[in-house]
């Protein structure tokens, strides 16, 4: 193992870290992870720190789980990567085989793909190609309906169907045009309108837009329940199951975005389940292998796949394909975190914990820096801000969620904040002592770093 102050020091000189401010990195002497054991990390000089974001969202039983190791290894015994294009791979039969079973009924077909923005820029384009050649189809249909904050990747298609500002700001001359409708939230709420009544403004502006466009629109795109990374912003029950009667009414495919909610976060294997919502288009990226390798998988229903079939030369194809797609190591991985989920019943602890969880940010309430507190399941966003009366924010320069997340990294529990949003994103399958744990290093550490 090469010595930790020159693995430093390459960092500095050679790696780019992704959503970094890079001059500021270099300063902070981040942690250099080498090993794990369990719900833990452990850096270069042998410290351990409790993993309080699923390194990213994405890990569900911890890391070096028996079964999930035991599953790689024998899939490296046998073969680490075969092609997708023109042949096909055991793993990733019995995957795609294991999602349709669990997935909302009459979704069939699983295209794969690496990671959550190509999921959903998977989708996006099916739904285009869709159009265009269904029996009596239309080649009108360029329009995404998107919701306002939302955060499908950044890739350029999924960018466009995002709605967080600061990117179409930088990168909005490559974009393609989309319409966006209002998140349903209430924490800041506009003048004129009362809690009530702005949300009812933000289903009949969905049902607005859809009426308004429905000759022009390729399809709805959301993310169901919880907005990840506009900071935690759970949706009013009932939204997400409007969105699909509105656009089933109007013959329109629903994409959902589960690549931050599947696989168990938000107490169900999918969000969708929870207002008995079937999509036309789902993806999942994310918790699908339990956090160990980039697999992605777009699910479609029959009806789409259909307008996709035809003799070659019609040109139906779905011209769309990664070099690693399916990869048998992540998919066979996969095959056992499902069945670890369930083994273990990981759903009904993601019930308990996030009890728990809810119980202990209770403490919060009145704290005079904390705007609200926002749980779904284990995704939580816990909001800051510099007075609680009139939610005004803490100055950007502070960089008020940064300096928790340093208060917490000094605990021995690594997290990253959402702007001021302070994210606590558990792994499923996390026991009730160490989200005990998560929840002390939080409370203390938002106590630390508001009152500097
Ligand atoms: C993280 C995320 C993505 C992007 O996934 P990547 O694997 O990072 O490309 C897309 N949609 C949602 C809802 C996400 O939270």
């Amino acid at each position: 193992m090469i010595d930790q102050s020159l693995l430093r020091q390459w960092d500095n000189n050679h790696v780019w870290h992704p959503f970094t401010a890079m001059q500021a990195y270099v300063d902070e002497r981040a942690p250099i992870i080498t090993d794990a054991d369990g719900f833990h990390l452990i850096d270069a000089s042998g410290k351990r720190y409790l993993d309080g974001i699923s390194s990213l969202w994405c890990n569900v039983h911890g890391h070096r789980v028996p079964e999930i190791d035991a599953a790689i290894r024998g899939q490296l015994d046998r073969v680490a990567h075969s092609t997708l294009l023109g042949l096909s791979s055991g793993p990733s039969i019995e995957l795609a085989r294991a999602l349709v079973e669990r997935a909302p009924a009459g979704l069939s077909r699983v295209f794969y793909s690496d990671s959550g923005a190509t999921a959903v820029e998977v989708a996006l384009k099916i739904a285009f190609q869709y159009h265009r050649q269904k029996a009596g189809g239309s080649d009108r249909r360029n329009l995404f309906v998107c919701v306002g904050g939302a955060y499908h990747g950044d890739t350029l298609g999924s960018i466009s169907v995002g709605g967080i500002d600061l990117f179409h700001g930088i990168y909005g001359g490559l974009l393609f045009p989309t319409v966006r409708v209002p998140s349903p939230v209430v924490f800041r709420i506009p003048e004129g309108h009362t809690r009530e009544s702005y949300l009812a403004w933000c289903f009949d502006e969905l049902e607005r837009v859809i009426i308004e466009n429905r000759d022009r629109i390729a399809a709805l795109v959301m993310e169901p329940l919880v907005q990840g990374a506009a900071g935690i912003l759970v949706h009013p029950t009932g939204y997400l199951a409007r969105a699909r009667a509105l656009t089933r009414d109007h013959g329109l495919p629903l994409i959902a975005d589960e690549v931050a909610v599947g696989f168990g976060r938000t107490g169900t294997l999918f969000a969708c389940e929870q207002e008995d919502v079937a999509p036309d288009l789902l993806c999942v990226a994310k918790g699908i292998t339990g956090g160990y390798l980039p697999v992605a998988a777009t699910l479609a229903t029959d009806e789409i796949y259909a307008a996709f079939l035809g003799h070659p030369h019609e040109g139906r194809t779905f011209f769309h394909g990664h070099t690693y797609t399916g990869n048998p190591l992540g998919c066979a991985a996969g095959l056992a975190s499902l069945k670890r989920l369930e083994d273990r019943n990981v759903l009904a602890n993601v019930q308990a914990n996030a009890a728990i969880i809810e119980r202990r940010l209770s403490e919060l309430r009145d704290h005079p820096h904390v705007g609200e507190i926002r749980q779904k399941g284990v995704m939580i966003g816990i909001e800051l801000v510099a007075d609680r009366a009139t939610k005004a924010t803490f100055p950007p320069p502070r960089r008020m969620g940064h300096l928790v997340t340093l208060a917490a990294r000094q605990r021995g529990v690594i997290l990253r904040p959402l702007g001021d949003v302070v994210v606590l994103m558990p792994a499923p399958g996390m026991p009730c002592d160490l989200i005990e744990t998560l929840c002390d290093a939080a409370i203390a550490s938002i106590d630390e770093a508001t009152s500097s």
